[in-house]
């Protein structure tokens, strides 16, 4: 049996549903029509679909036809879930697109055809509802000629002129029905694939008039497609049922097992196959197919497994940004972590906590989005939230390609990262390139390619999300010995924004496409308003009264429009928007000040970088990175290869030596100076014979602290978190292990954990085993191979760990140690910033005036 999916695609309320139910229906695979009106429809379950009586989230069924197995994919048609829609369409064999035959091609028609041409999906069209008398098929088939395309065919009454379009449209096929008076069906079958035709046919889903020859005349057309031997898969969906991750896919390649392994650390579960809200359970699935995984933990919407490389990126998008308003009393961390979950099932959503406000921002495509996701959160989270008004979401690109530069070296750590952004069209999004000619080791090169892609890089005009660039990694260094995990992605980050700043940056922001159809009367008045919002349109006579104007306007201007127009046409006008994308913001100037951004005082974002001279980083703003970098631009270095040496695959201390020496020059004292801070490093490790290890006694500890105390009266989860940052914090400058153990012994069931954090290890004790008893074990355990310090004020224990050998400090010292560390360390910092700058300023002043 031949295999395929079909998606059906439409405005809302053309009839997707109710076709797909009287299809479902005609093959058998359900008894009895359900209706949309009554609550009833087989695919419509979800309560809120119910209730709304729209699909909102897509659903499938499975049923045969003239031998081939159809998988049916309902979409939601509200254009605010058009994100949903388009994700499914990547998965999609074909598409059947119902046209609502009393109203014709919609707005929101044109941009599913939009977008299944982006896609390159082979489409039937099905003009619904012609048992209305109204609905007129001469008329609706020009308007699909006029509004979709000039090859839609009527193929419900084909006619001899109907076969000659179709020759038309392809060379061969012209030639061959000149000689036979005829087209044949592989011909047809390819020609529709090729979407170099659209089949249109008409009927009544309700009615159920003329569906079966649909059907029949569909399954006739549709080949099956040809898959490769080996496994890849797209992941089109997450959902969650019963708190268990749902992996929606498709197979594109080979086959998927159950218990298959997909990654290192990935296998499955188990393989469900959806028919409505039943599944069955397989063993196996073939490539062609869809069905739903259970198992993976990291596997997100839009990814793609095995052979598939492309990740997919979605061009629809949402361009208001909203609020969240939490009930008094309601837990904001909890409801951060409760929001992600439905973040990332639907990606769209782009969760944000403002790190100044802590307010929580989600972006969403409508008024109907809005009401469902308030909805969804009362039933899953039992809270009640508001959104506030919404704010337009800017985004951000450049004028002209930019080497930016990124280097991250605090004593003890090393990477360098140059990137070149380019500008690309609009509307072409973020493309990540790996073109590395330093030869970075490839473990490098795959870090510096995931750190680029991990986040939304802010731009350096308002903050606003990056777009329509290429970026490229094409040179970057790593050091033998001090290169740590994290560093590479300090540096990535610093790259681009570094680059950004080093170029000119476009403000973008979002357009409609409208059409506004009004009488000759209120033309001036309709120019005017145009005219203000800085739109560009053009004006058609539609007949000797009517006047209908098409254009495109910045959304900022234009969305609250549509009530105006009908106030001054009295309710005969109609506005019709529908996202066009992003555009050059006409006046930058005027909304950049509103804004009000400093990139220079974002400091998750930082512009510059950390170098290191005397043994200790040094912040070097983003115009000064070029005069202090490693490696040489790219540009440069093809010009001149032997200035710099590019043969050793990551840096030694004294290739650092030399790098040194080359940027301020082979000064005598200064170079021993440098020498001399190698040499204190050296010595101070042969000192400390033992590695030292702190265990933190962590309730004590909280408990002990002011700050931290507050904090657990509110949320002990929060204030766990800030000890284990400033834990982590002062690991940084310690270098000595950091464990704190939290008392979990509690917990029923608890079989404890011990997890790396950042650069610490927190441990949640078993059950019946306390904090203490954990701490003594382990001091025993270690006593011979570490230098161990107990932070807790627990007397009892205080005993025992010195008979262990320990050292033991109260919660109140180890908040004096910890403080004094944080700010010393904080002072130097800023202080050496300031010496070890003017230094070397001096230095090259020096050196350049010996050259003389
Ligand atoms: P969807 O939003 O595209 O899924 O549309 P539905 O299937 O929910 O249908 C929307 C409305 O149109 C419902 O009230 C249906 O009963 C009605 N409807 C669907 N198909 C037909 C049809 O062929 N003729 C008529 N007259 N009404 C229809
Ligand atoms: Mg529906």
């Amino acid at each position: 049996m031949k295999k395929t999916v079909i998606g059906i695609l439409a405005h809302v309320d053309a009839g997707k549903t109710t076709l797909s139910e009287c299809m479902l229906y005609l093959s058998g695979s359900i008894r009895k029509l359900g209706r949309v009106d009554h609550g009833d429809a087989f695919l419509d379950y979800n309560e809120q679909e119910k209730q709304r009586g729209i699909t909102i989230f897509s659903k499938q069924a499975i049923f045969s036809w003239n031998d081939v197995e159809i998988t049916l994919i309902d979409t939601p048609g509200h254009v605010d879930f058009s994100a949903e829609m388009e994700r499914t369409l990547q998965i999609l064999d074909y598409a059947i697109v119902v046209v609502n035959g009393l109203d014709g091609v919609q707005n929101h028609t044109k941009t599913i055809w939009e977008l299944l041409k982006y896609y390159q999906v082979p489409t039937f069209i099905f003009m619904n509802k012609m048992d209305m008398p109204q609905a007129n098929k001469e008329y609706l088939m020009n308007d699909l000629i006029s509004h979709l395309d000039s090859q839609c065919i009527n193929f419900t009454d084909m006619s001899a002129h109907d076969l000659e379009t179709i020759a038309l449209s392809d060379e061969n096929i012209l030639n061959y029905y000149l000689e036979n008076g005829t087209i044949e069906r592989s011909q047809l079958q390819k020609l529709i694939k090729e979407r170099k035709i659209f089949p249109c046919y008409f009927g009544s889903a309700l009615k159920n008039q003329a569906v079966k020859e649909f059907l029949d005349s569909m399954t006739n057309y549709i080949e099956e497609k040809q898959y490769g031997q080996e496994f890849g898969a797209k992941v089109y969906k997450i959902t969650r049922e019963d708190g268990n991750r749902i992996i929606h896919m498709k197979i594109t390649g080979g086959e998927l097992k159950v218990k298959q392994q997909i990654s290192e650390d990935e296998k499955v579960d188990r393989i469900m196959q959806y028919r409505g809200n039943k599944y069955e359970l397989l063993q196996s699935v073939s490539a062609g197919s869809v069905c739903c995984v259970k198992g993976l933990k990291n596997v997100y919407a839009g990814d793609v497994l095995g052979i598939e490389k492309k990740k997919y990126q979605p061009i629809l998008s949402s361009y208001m940004n909203y609020r969240l308003v939490l009930p008094k009393n309601c837990d904001h961390h909890a409801m951060v972590k409760n929001l992600q979950q439905l973040a990332e099932e639907d990606p769209i959503l782009h969760l944000q906590v403002s790190p100044q406000t802590q307010d929580i921002m989600i972006q969403l495509m409508g008024e109907i989005q809005i009401e469902v996701l308030k909805k969804m959160i009362k039933d899953r989270f039992l809270v009640d939230v508001e959104f506030d008004q919404g704010q337009i979401i800017y985004k951000e690109t450049i004028r002209h390609t930019v080497e930016g530069v990124g280097h991250y070296e605090p004593l003890r750590h090393y990477a360098e990262v140059h990137v070149l952004l380019e500008p690309m069209p609009r509307g072409s999004g973020l493309e990540f390139v790996c073109d590395c000619i330093e030869e970075l080791p490839k473990n490098f090169q795959r870090l510096v390619m995931t750190h680029l892609q991990e986040k939304e890089h802010r731009g350096v005009l308002t903050g606003s999300a990056i777009t329509d660039m290429k970026i490229t990694l094409v040179s970057g260094k790593a050091h033998i010995k001090h290169t740590e995990g994290g560093d590479f992605r300090q540096a990535t980050y610093r790259a681009i924004r570094q680059g950004l700043k080093m170029t000119e940056s476009v403000l973008l922001e979002p357009y409609y496409q409208f059409e506004l159809e009004i009488t000759n009367e209120y033309v001036s008045k309709a120019i005017f308003d145009l005219e203000n919002m800085n739109a560009q349109f053009s004006i058609e006579n539609k007949d000797n009264e009517n006047i209908v104007i098409n254009g495109i306007a910045p959304i900022r201007k234009m969305q609250n429009y549509q009530n105006e127009v009908l106030s001054y046409t009295k309710g005969k006008g109609r506005l019709y928007c529908s996202l066009s994308g992003y555009k050059e913001c006409d006046d930058q100037e005027e909304v950049i000040q509103q804004i009000n951004y400093d990139s220079e005082k974002d400091l998750d974002n930082p512009t510059g970088s950390i170098f290191c001279s005397h043994g200790a980083g040094f912040y070097v703003p983003w115009h000064e990175v070029y005069q202090h970098m490693h490696i040489a631009l790219r540009q440069n270095q093809r010009e001149n290869k032997n200035i710099v040496h590019h043969s050793s695959t990551s840096i030694s201390d004294d290739e650092l030596k030399e790098i040194f020496e080359r940027t301020y020059g082979t000064i005598q004292n200064k170079t021993k100076n440098y020498e001399k801070s190698l040499k204190k490093e050296v010595s101070v490790q042969m000192k400390e014979r033992k590695p030292q290890c702190l265990l933190v006694d962590g309730y004590n500890v909280i408990f002990a602290w002011n700050e931290l105390n507050q904090l657990a009266k509110e949320n002990l989860d929060v204030a766990r978190e800030r000890l284990i940052d400033i834990m982590s914090n002062y690991q940084g400058y310690k270098k000595c292990i950091v464990i704190i153990v939290f008392d979990a012994y509690k917990v029923k069931g608890n079989i404890g954990s011990k997890e790396k954090v950042h650069n610490i290890y927190v441990v949640y004790t078993k059950e019946a085993q306390t904090a203490d008893m954990y701490i003594e074990r382990t001091t025993h355990e270690m006593a011979d191979h570490y230098d161990i310090t107990v932070a807790t004020s627990d007397a009892l224990e205080q005993l025992i760990v010195i008979g262990q050998g320990a050292n033991r400090i109260s919660s109140r010292q180890l908040l004096l140690e910890v403080q004094s560390v944080l700010k010393n360390r904080f002072e130097e910092f800023q202080s050496q910033q300031e010496v070890s700058r003017n230094y070397l300023l001096e230095d090259i002043q020096e050196y350049k005036s010996k050259k003389r």
